[in-house]
């Protein structure tokens, strides 16, 4: 029998045309035609769709991904996957967020996008398509990015070039699976989940980033009382400047006044370890929280997740160490 597949489309390049006189991208319901496009989608799974809003992804809100997991949720167990086709953008915030909003998924969840819109001749769009939806009846009960072949759990993945077709990568994970002439899906790195299916709607994004540059000024940063998280962006494997000790005094005097801190590493890929320097180790003395080998966008996300679901802050804090989906590695 056919596998069920649920197709979310929220916009992004993937189904945008251009305009005609000005020769921007622009959304569009191009599901409308999809089956006349690509026909092949119908032999791999029955498709139903749902376009809960069409935009470029970098629109993207807290409420559009609380959307997107209850349409999700309200159609679990009906279907044997999901879609979601989504702008390339933001779409690895949206794979993050939805990891832990998503508990203990009963079936995949695939996000997909393209680099060119489905409409062009030499489009990614066709190939990246077909992939999620097979991917999507596979049985992988994460959530999930499918790229350029690659099948990527969604919350290890970042947006790493604008015009190449290898446009997502994990860099601290490795593929869930590689998709050649055969679909190798490395089990062993797949999630089982344990227990029922549960859905988080909750969410708060009283969130300041703090990225340091040699010579920066902190003082022209003040996030307000109502801030409850801080991610303090340092170098390297989390070091931050101690001579003149302005930024260390800042995150003590963050702390003092409840909030949560994090530090992470600039860098692309490996873990941030700010044990190793004499700066992050302070910083981790005084209660600062190490995004290990976190991406910048599982991160903010979980820190967003956590501050919904606890009103107090040492809970998020306490949580936020913990693997809730699979984002770090302890
Ligand atoms: N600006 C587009 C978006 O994120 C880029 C894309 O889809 O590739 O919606």
């Amino acid at each position: 029998m056919k596998k069920k597949v649920l197709l979310i489309h929220t916009g992004g390049t993937i189904g945008m045309v251009r305009d005609t006189e000005s020769g921007v991208l622009k959304p569009d319901r191009f599901y409308d035609s999809l089956l006349k496009v690509i026909p092949e989608l119908d032999q791999l799974a029955e498709i139903q769709v749902e376009i809960p809003f069409l935009f470029d992804s970098s629109d993207m809100d807290l409420g559009h991904w609380e959307t997107l997991g209850r349409v999700i949720a309200d159609h679990i167990p009906g279907v044997d996957g999901v879609v979601i086709t989504h702008g390339t953008d933001t779409l690895a915030y949206t794979a993050s967020a939805l990891s832990y909003m998503l508990e203990n998924l009963p079936v995949p969840v695939i996000l997909t996008g393209a680099q060119k819109p489905l409409s062009d001749l030499r489009s990614d769009a066709r190939s990246n398509l077909i992939n999620a939806v097979e991917m999507a009846a596979s049985g992988v009960r994460e959530v999930a990015v499918v790229f350029d072949d690659k099948l990527l759990r969604g919350n290890r993945t970042t947006k790493v070039h604008t015009s190449h077709f290898d446009a997502f990568h994990s860099p601290n994970f490795p593929p869930l699976a590689e998709i050649g002439i055969n679909i190798e899906i490395a089990w062993s790195q797949v999630r089982t989940p344990q227990g029922p299916f549960r859905f988080h709607p909750e969410m708060e994004g009283s969130i300041a980033v703090l990225k340091l540059f040699p010579g920066i000024r902190p003082q022209y940063f003040q996030p307000p009382r109502e801030c409850r998280g801080i991610i303090l962006i340092g170098y390297g494997a989390g070091t931050v400047p101690m001579k003149y000790g302005e930024i260390v005094h800042k995150a003590e005097e963050w702390i003092n006044q409840g909030r949560v801190v994090v530090l992470m590493s600039e860098t692309k890929a490996g873990p941030t370890d700010p044990r190793l320097y004499e700066s992050g180790s302070h910083l981790l003395e005084i209660g600062v929280l190490p995004a290990w080998d976190m991406t910048f966008e599982a991160a903010v996300t979980k820190l967003i997740h956590l501050m919904g679901c606890h009103c107090d802050n040492p809970s998020v804090r306490h949580d936020f160490l913990q693997p809730i989906a699979g984002e770090m590695t302890l």
